[in-house]
């Protein structure tokens, strides 16, 4: 017998081309009824009997479009009687606070780049896209998803775009921002005080100010980019000159895979992130002998490489003569990326030779995503563009939590029901432009996914500018030590609700005795940890400055080993600065002024690379380990000493670095026996925490393990040593993932608690 049955999928399954692909299955099977929109998710409405629902509905599941993600299926019978006359795809209402997924922006498809040259109204058309690719999060502003909803509202689709919007057998059947030359958006080129509109022109001029070695701003997906030819060493030292960005490496676009792989090496893996529709900077490492100028990664022997997502970056690619372009973000040293046009004419016209903008808004600013492989598996750097707003799903409810995040790096965290929904990557929080752009956002996240916090969850840091948002704020809050977060962060990806062994590595975290943690073994879970073991403590002379100067951790480690028997032995690094200094940094060590205690992992990186004089300035943030990490060789397994109890001591690690450089012994061997002698310590603290604790799983995060050498091996060896090794991969190691850990933390406390 017939009957009513209603069929709600949840996941991400809007703005992917759904609707339409129930409306070919419902034709397939003969079925009447509608299909339609909600913010929970995509309801079904059909009559016909029991067992030919059945197979509608899972062949609802297993042939679902590419770019959808189903949660569930949900099948009701009802008693309902509604006569269909055919099946239809209905309007969208609003019928409950329950959110859907939003699908992150996706990479021009192929199809439509075949379009691109034999579509007659949209031959080079830039702004091209379907229900499988095209711009979403950056352009929604609210749900349901719907073209009215978006910042395409303005935009009236032409007669042949609304013909293919509403035919159900167009591959732009219901993609929102459908357009083409006639009726949506276009570009438009600022140039020496003149403004040209004429697409064809603009992408000659473009291809010009590329080609003749100058600066060109251009507007992108999720925020404005700086581009030049990577190629030329004149047109990036001059980039770098107008950004003010004297030595932090930039990453490159490059035309396609092919042309690449003169430059990089790529594996597998690495190629199968830089084609996916993600389209995130990977980090590859160079060919010897270097072919792209130094000044582009600034001798790191590693370049971070996208591949062209935007139809125009497609376009451009056709006119330039280089391979590859630098492709910055377009913003002032530390503000947050240029969404807005008026913005863009007031600063990037004065760093820029060109400035290429479009007439669609920017609504949700994402920057380019970052990744790095290792061990075969994508580890996440910056978590923003085609990530975002992608959920993570959880193992318990985190219904109404708000996560503030940390500070450097910020990225916040909602909780709805069972996902946690992490925001873009924000940034620093100290710069007060980017501060305002997290506050902004918190509040579309809010609004955009119906949340009401009910409770807040900041780091215990007491200066955080997270942590006074939290405080600010009139609702219920807890506050969680930094290295557990980020261990909890990690286990929340993996679904672990029980007691681990937690490796916690990085620069720097509020100790709950007050101290800067950073090299941390903790047994825990996701309500509470025990501190088992940690990194001597050391006093950082100078405090912050230390991120600038890392050889004041270098003078740190030498004092406390060799006393000042150190100033005789002639280091490298000691050569650039006055032994006035040093002495007064000796004094405040001794007084101990303004030199507090860290046990951070970090800042070891920092002695070591300045005592092997590979860098003892930093150019940029994280310079000195990333520069270490940089030098290593391979080939070589040696270790140096050190001593582990209940703290884990470097004295003799230190010893044996003095001695080999003393000896001449080239960095490169230094930084790899100093790499082994890390893995070696894990492994040891965690075999013996394995032996009196009898837990088996090691937890590995922090930003420390975004260093691919160490997060590499110290997984195999782990694995080898018969232990169950979990890391990240869903979110930053980095304090970019430290939401995740917060919210989980606060989930894990709330439901103890009720
Ligand atoms: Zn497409
Ligand atoms: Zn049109
Ligand atoms: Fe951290």
């Amino acid at each position: 017998m017939n009957k009513l049955f209603s069929i709600t999928i949840k996941g991400l399954v809007q703005g992917v081309g759904f609707r339409p692909f129930v409306y070919r299955i419902a034709q397939k099977y003969g079925l009447k009824g509608t299909v339609e929109n909600r913010n929970d998710g995509v309801l079904i409405k059909v009559v016909s009997e029991k067992t030919l629902i059945q197979k509608f509905a899972d062949c609802i599941r297993n042939e679902a479009p590419p770019a959808a993600m189903i949660d569930t299926v949900e099948l009701l019978e009802t008693d309902e009687e509604i006569n269909f006359p055919d099946f239809r795809i209905i309007k969208s209402v609003s019928i409950s606070e329950d959110i859907t997924e939003i699908s992150p922006d996706i990479a021009v498809c192929d199809d439509c780049l075949a379009d691109l040259k034999n579509q007659e109204h949209r031959i080079n058309y830039p702004f091209i896209n379907c229900t499988n690719c095209g711009p979403r999060f950056t352009i929604i502003k609210d749900l349901p998803y719907d073209r009215d909803k978006t910042t395409m509202k303005d935009f009236v689709m032409c007669e042949k775009c609304h013909h293919e919007y509403t035919d159900v057998l167009d591959r732009r059947f219901h993609a929102q921002p459908v357009a083409c030359n006639n009726c949506g958006p276009v570009y438009e080129m600022h140039i020496k005080g003149r403004k040209i509109t004429e697409f064809e022109i603009i992408l000659k001029t473009a291809a010009s100010v590329i080609d003749d070695g100058l600066v060109l701003a251009m507007k992108g997906l999720g925020g404005f980019h700086l581009a030049c030819d990577a190629m030329n060493d004149n047109a990036v030292k001059r980039l770098r000159k107008l950004k003010n960005r004297e030595s932090k490496p930039f990453a490159v676009m490059c035309r396609d895979i092919v042309a690449l792989e003169k430059y990089v090496e790529i594996s597998i893996a690495e190629k199968k992130s830089l084609t996916s529709w993600r389209r995130s900077i990977v980090l590859l490492k160079e060919k010897l002998p270097f072919k792209i100028p130094g000044s582009v990664s600034n001798g790191l022997g590693t370049l971070g490489v996208m591949l062209p997502y935007m139809p125009f970056h497609y376009l451009l690619f056709e006119k330039i003569k280089t391979d590859i372009i630098v492709l910055t973000s377009g913003n002032i040293s530390d503000e947050p990326i240029v969404i807005d046009n008026e913005q863009a004419k007031e600063k990037l016209s004065l760093i820029s030779d060109a400035l290429l903008i479009y007439n669609r808004d920017i609504y949700n600013r994402t920057d380019d995503s970052i990744i790095f492989i290792a061990n075969e598996k994508e580890s996440i750097i910056r978590r923003s563009r085609a990530y975002v707003p992608n959920p993570v799903k959880l193992g318990f409810n985190a219904e109404g939590i708000f996560a503030a995040g940390a500070e450097l790096k910020n990225c916040f965290c909602i909780g709805k029901e069972k996902q946690a929904i992490l925001s873009q990557h924000i940034g620093d929080l100290k710069n007060l432009e980017t501060y305002e752009f997290y506050k902004e956002t918190v509040n579309q996240f809010n609004k955009l996914f119906r949340v009401k916090p009910s409770l807040l969850v900041g780091d215990m840091h007491p200066d955080y500018l997270s942590t006074r948002f939290v405080n600010e704020m009139n609702v219920p809050k807890i506050f969680v030590q930094h290295h557990h977060a980020h261990i909890a962060s990690c286990m929340a990806e993996h679904y672990l609700d029980e007691k681990v062994i937690g490796v916690s590595f990085d620069g720097t975290g509020y100790g709950d005795d007050g101290n800067i943690w950073g090299g941390e073994f903790f047994i825990c879970d996701l309500n509470d940890y025990e501190r088992v073991s940690y990194f001597e403590y050391l006093p950082i002379p100078g405090g912050d400055k230390v991120s600038e100067e890392p050889w004041r951790m270098a003078v740190s480690y030498l004092y406390k080993v060799f006393g000042k028997e150190f100033l005789k032995f002639n280091l490298p690094f000691l050569k650039n600065i006055s032994s006035e200094k040093i002495n007064l940094l000796l004094q405040a060590i001794d007084k101990k002024l303004n030199c507090p205690l860290t046990s951070s992992a970090g800042r070891l990186f920092d002695a070591v690379a300045a005592i092997t004089g590979i860098c003892s300035i930093n150019g940029f943030e994280a310079e000195a380990p990333v520069r270490l990490e940089s030098a290593i060789d391979k080939h070589c397994k040696e270790k140096y000493k050190y001593s582990i109890s209940e703290i884990v001591c470097f004295n003799q690690t230190i010893k044996g670095i003095v001695d080999d450089v003393m000896n001449l012994v080239e960095p490169p061997v230094i930084s790899t026996k100093f790499h082994n002698t890390l893995i070696s310590v894990i492994l040891d603290v965690v075999s013996l925490v394995r032996k009196k604790y009898n837990l088996n799983k090691v937890v590995l995060s922090g930003g420390v393990f975004q260093n691919r050498y160490l997060l590499e091996n110290v997984e195999n060896i782990l694995k080898e040593n018969k232990f169950e090794v979990y890391a990240h991969s869903k979110v930053p190691s980095n304090d970019g993932g430290i939401a995740l850990g917060q919210l989980a933390i606060a989930a894990k406390r709330r439901e103890l608690e009720s």
